[in-house]
């Protein structure tokens, strides 16, 4: 089959590799219809992961179920499915939780697996034809017949979603607070949508690229540009002064930060003083904690500025990690099948998979108006 494999940083190609298999009698085959290229993919593709070269990417699935493994008795071939990017066992002490994101069993050593990606366990990814998910029964999300014309809001089940939503959850987003959003990225929007959907009074939503903030505007944030000014002074203005009720940190490690590779980039500091004495912040960028080999930074061990004296002075609360999707997923599923959702707004490119790797460069550079890129293998 086709896949997108990585070479080496900023180095993918689309090439031929052995089609997956069913190897275990819980196991699921699915022929992808679309996979979308994310922001954690850059962290494998600038080279800040130990990420093995041959290994496919793509974690943001769906597609169609054509095989199952003999002891897979509720998923069926022919099901239109969506799968979570984490990959639980269903039985763990985690999984068992809701933790699915953190699953003790699927990859030893280290919680958390994923589809295609560095750390997350042997597993290939979907930018590829056809992908195989472990333990089918519990990790497809079947969807309703309307995905044909719906598929590019489903597809955005699989992370980008439930990684906004739960920012807003790890923040405690409640009705008629006032929410600041770092990033605008795909998982800044998405968490700017789910404020509001969580009934937030008012959302906030601060990055540098004008294309980017202009589309949170569109569902009602307001967005502020941090190259023209400091962010947690406009912040303060727009809340009388005393900072938004909850924060999410949606930006994570970025190669293009203008501030220097020492500190990558200070949100987690504004957002202590953006934010409200007590409140909550929910932190689910990605702040990739291994040094692939390249020179000792702070940045490239994952450390951020962080002052804690002002955090505990403020008391506040924060919460961080990965989406655990499978706790998320059903009910957004819902939403957007009851036409009161459409994540679709965020896509930018619909490209078949060979064009993959001229995506990857647009994304990565932050061409602008590439926002979110759906690959159709
Ligand atoms: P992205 O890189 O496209 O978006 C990041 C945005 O932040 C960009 O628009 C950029 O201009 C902006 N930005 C950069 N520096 C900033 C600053 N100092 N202040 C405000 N904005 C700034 O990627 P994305 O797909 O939106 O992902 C964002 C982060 O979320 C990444 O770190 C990604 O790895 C992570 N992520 C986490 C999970 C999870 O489960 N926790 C899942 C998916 C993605
Ligand atoms: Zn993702």
């Amino acid at each position: 089959m086709k896949a997108l494999v990585y070479h080496g940083p900023r180095q993918v190609n689309v090439e031929e590799v052995p089609d997956p298999r069913i190897e275990r009698p819980t196991d699921v085959l699915v022929k992808v219809t679309s996979t979308n290229i994310c922001g954690s993919d850059l962290h494998m593709y600038e080279g800040r992961t130990d990420v093995e070269r041959g290994k496919v990417l793509g974690h943001e699935n769906l597609g169609e179920v054509v095989e199952v493994g003999a002891a897979v008795d509720r998923v069926k071939v022919g099901d239109r499915v969506c799968l979570p990017f984490n990959i639980g066992c269903g039985f763990c002490k985690n999984c068992e939780r809701g933790f699915t994101g953190f699953c003790l069993s699927m990859n030893p050593g280290f919680a958390g697996a994923a589809y295609g990606y560095a750390s997350m366990g042997p597993y290939n990814g979907g930018q590829a034809e056809y992908l195989r998910v472990p333990y089918g029964d519990f990790n497809c999300l079947r969807l309703p017949p309307d995905v044909a014309e719906k598929e590019n809001d489903y597809v955005m089940l699989s992370d980008i979603w439930p990684t906004g939503y739960h920012a807003t959850v790890l923040a405690d987003v409640q009705p008629g607070e006032s929410v600041v959003v770092y990033g605008a990225g795909p998982v800044g929007l998405m968490a700017a949508y789910s404020a509001t959907l969580r009934g937030a009074s008012k959302v906030i939503l601060v990055d540098r690229r004008p294309d980017r903030l202009a589309l949170g505007e569109k569902i009602g944030a307001i967005p502020i540009d941090d190259s023209q000014g400091s962010a947690v002074e406009q912040v303060l203005d727009l809340t009388g002064g005393e900072g938004a009720d909850k924060g999410c940190e949606c930006v994570g490690w970025q190669a293009h930060d203008p501030t220097g590779d020492e500190h990558p980039n200070m949100t987690m500091n504004d957002l202590v003083k953006a934010v409200r004495a007590t409140g909550a912040i929910g932190v689910v960028g990605v702040f990739v904690p291994q040094d692939p080999g390249g020179p000792d930074t702070m940045a490239q061990q994952g450390r951020v500025a962080f002052d804690l004296g002002a955090f505990f002075q403020k008391g506040l609360r924060m919460g961080s990690g990965q989406a655990n999707v499978k706790a998320y997923n059903r009910q957004l599923r819902d939403l957007i099948a009851a036409g009161r959702a459409t994540p679709s707004f965020l896509v930018s490119h619909e490209l078949p998979l060979t064009d993959a790797p001229q995506a990857y460069a647009h994304f990565d550079a932050r061409d602008d108006g590439w926002t979110k890129v759906v690959l159709k293998p």
